[in-house]
C-alpha cells in the first residue's frame, strides 16, 4: 500500500544546496519523489546564524511512519549533522510534515508537524507541490503568512533533477 507523504527540507550549514540534492537522491530510495522550488529563508530561533536553503518533496512511499521517521533520520545523520541548540545551525533537517491524512501522536512523531502552519517556509513549497492542499480542514492558500512571505525563491522546480 502506497501513502502520499510530504517532507520538509532544510539546511544552513555547509554547501546546502549540494546537501538538499543529496538528501533528494536518498528519498528517492524510498519511493517516488516530487520536488518544490529551492528557498531561501531567515532562521527561526536564533538569529546569529546563516540563512536556510528550504524545499519540500512529495515522497510515495510503502514505508510505515515510524519506519520513515527512521530513515529521515539516518539521512540526516549521514549528512553529518551534530544536534546543538535548540532550532541552531544544521547541515540537514529532514521532517515529516504530513503522511497521508493521518494525525500521529507518540513519543517520536507528532504528525502533522508541529508549527507547520505558522513557518511560510514550510506552507510556501507544499503549495508548489499541492496548490489545493489543506491540513485538517484548512486551506493553506489563504494563510496570513502566505501573503506576507518571507522567502526567496533560489531556483525553480527542476533544482534537484
Ligand atoms: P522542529 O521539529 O520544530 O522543526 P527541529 O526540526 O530542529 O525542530 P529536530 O532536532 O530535527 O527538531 O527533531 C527533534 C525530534 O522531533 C526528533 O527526535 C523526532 O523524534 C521528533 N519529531 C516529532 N515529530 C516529528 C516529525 N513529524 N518529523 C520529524 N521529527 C519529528
Ligand atoms: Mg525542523
Ligand atoms: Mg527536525
Amino acid at each position: 500500500m502506497m501513502h502520499k507523504t510530504f517532507i520538509g527540507l532544510g539546511s544552513n550549514l555547509g554547501d546546502s544546496e549540494q546537501i538538499l540534492r543529496e538528501a533528494v537522491e536518498k528519498l528517492r530510495e524510498l519511493g517516488v519523489v516530487s520536488v518544490s522550488k529551492l528557498y531561501q529563508s531567515p532562521p527561526m530561533g536564533p538569529q546569529d546564524q546563516p540563512n536556510y536553503h528550504n524545499a519540500v518533496a512529495q515522497l510515495i512511499t510503502d514505508l510505515a511512519p515510524l519506519a520513515l521517521l527512521d530513515a529521515l533520520q539516518s539521512i540526516e545523520n549521514e549528512s553529518g549533522r551534530v544536534r546543538s541548540r535548540r532550532w541552531g545551525e544544521r547541515t540537514l533537517d529532514l521532517d515529516l510534515l504530513l503522511y497521508a491524512e493521518k494525525n500521529i501522536i507518540n513519543e517520536r512523531l507528532t504528525v502533522p508537524h508541529i508549527g507547520i502552519l505558522e513557518r511560510d517556509f514550510v506552507v510556501i513549497p507544499l503549495l508548489d507541490l499541492d496548490s489545493e492542499l489543506k491540513i485538517n480542514g484548512q486551506s493553506l492558500q489563504s494563510q496570513e503568512l502566505v501573503q506576507h512571505s518571507t522567502l526567496t525563491v533560489l531556483a525553480d522546480q527542476t533544482w534537484a533533477d
